[in-house]
C-alpha cells in the first residue's frame, strides 16, 4: 500500500448519478455496495467464480478508490451493487452482506457442501481464528447442525462469543489444540476445517486435525507458504479450498440466512460501534478493531442521519 487512494470496501449508499449503461439503478437507490465488482458474464463469472472476475476490482486499493468517502464511483453498476432488500428489515446489519456475511456464510457452506446432508448432523468442524468473518461463518456453519464446532482463538472475547453460540472454545496460547481435538475425536480428527487467519501456522493446524478425507475451507488472505506437502495431503485424502467469495454466486442464499439469524446477531451486538462522521475517533477505532476489540465499525461520512 502507499499514500495517495481512498481506502475502503464495504459500503451502504445512496445513488446520486448513474452512468449511460446503468439499467437496474436509478438516482435514490438505497444500495448495497459488496467489496468487488464483477461483470457476471466473463469466463470465470459464467462458472461462480465472481471472486476471479477478468473485469473485477477491489474497492479501496490502487486501481479503484474505496468507499470510506461522502462519494465513490462504483463501476459494472447493474452486476455490482444491489438494492437493499424488503425483506428482513435489516437495518445497519445490511452492511454485513456488503463481505463479512456472505464470506463467512461461502466458506461455511464449502465446509459442509462435499458430505451428503444426512450426515452433516455427525460432523465435528473446528473454526480456527474467531474474528469477525469467522464468527459470520460460525452462525452460518451453525445452520446445519453439525455435532460440535471447536472454535479456536486467542483472545478471550471471541472465544466467549463463539462459546455464546455455542462452539467449544479452544485457547491456543493455553492450549495444545491439536491435542485437544485428536482427544476429542477418538484420534479421528475433524471432519471440516474453516480456517480464517491466513497464517501458515493456521493451515498447519487445519492440516494436524483434519481427518482423512476432510475439508480445509480457507477464507483467510494468505501470503505465505503453505506449511505442509503434496505428500501430506495425499497422505490424508484432503480436500482444500483457498480464495475469494464469489459474492454474486452467494448472494440470495448469504442473504436468506443472514435474515434468518437476524436475531442472533442483534444480540451479540455485532454492529460494535458507529462513527457519526469521518473525524478524529477514526484511527481510535482501527486500532481498536485491529487489537481484536471491535467486531464491525460503522462509520457515517455524510453525517449521523445519512
Ligand atoms: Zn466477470
Amino acid at each position: 500500500m502507499a499514500p495517495g487512494y481512498v481506502t475502503g470496501h464495504e459500503a451502504l449508499g445512496v445513488v446520486h448519478e448513474v452512468g449511460s449503461q446503468v439499467k437496474k439503478f436509478k438516482q435514490g437507490d438505497r444500495v448495497i455496495a459488496p467489496f468487488l465488482t464483477s461483470c457476471d458474464v466473463c469466463f470465470h463469472c459464467q462458472r461462480g467464480v465472481h471472486g476471479r472476475c477478468k473485469l473485477g476490482r477491489n474497492f479501496g486499493n490502487p486501481t479503484l478508490d474505496g468507499s470510506q468517502a461522502q462519494y465513490f464511483k462504483c463501476p459494472l453498476a447493474d452486476t455490482s451493487l444491489y438494492h437493499i432488500p424488503a425483506e428482513g428489515s435489516l437495518g445497519e446489519l445490511a452492511i454485513m452482506m456488503t463481505d463479512i456475511f456472505p464470506t463467512g456464510y461461502n466458506a461455511a457452506k464449502r465446509a459442509f457442501i462435499d458430505t451428503p446432508s444426512d450426515q452433516w448432523q455427525d460432523m465435528t468442524i473446528a473454526v480456527i481464528g474467531c474474528g469477525p468473518v469467522a464468527l459470520c461463518s460460525i452462525i452460518a456453519a451453525r445452520e446445519y447442525k453439525p455435532a460440535r464446532i471447536f472454535a479456536i482463538d486467542s483472545l478471550p472475547n471471541r472465544l466467549q462469543t463463539a462459546k455464546n453460540l455455542g462452539c467449544i472454545p479452544l485457547n491456543f496460547k493455553e492450549l495444545d489444540v491439536a491435542a485437544e481435538i485428536m482427544k476429542a475425536t477418538d484420534n479421528n480428527g475433524v471432519h471440516a476445517v474453516v480456517e480464517g487467519v491466513g497464517l501458515s501456522p493456521a493451515l498447519k493446524t487445519a492440516y494436524d486435525i483434519i481427518c482423512p478425507g476432510g475439508k480445509i475451507s480457507s477464507f483467510g488472505v494468505h501470503n505465505g507458504e503453505i506449511p505442509f506437502s503434496a505428500g501430506d495431503c495425499y497422505n490424508k485424502n484432503i480436500n482444500i479450498q483457498f480464495g475469494r467469495c464469489p459474492i454474486r454466486a452467494v448472494w440470495d442464499e448469504a442473504l436468506a440466512s443472514l435474515v434468518r439469524n437476524k436475531a442472533t446477531i442483534e444480540d451479540m451486538n455485532f454492529v460494535d460501534l458507529v462513527l457519526p462522521a469521518l473525524d478524529e475517533s477514526y484511527a481510535d477505532a482501527l486500532a481498536r478493531f485491529e487489537r481484536g476489540e471491535l467486531n464491525k465499525v460503522v462509520f457515517k461520512p455524510n453525517g449521523p442521519d445519512a
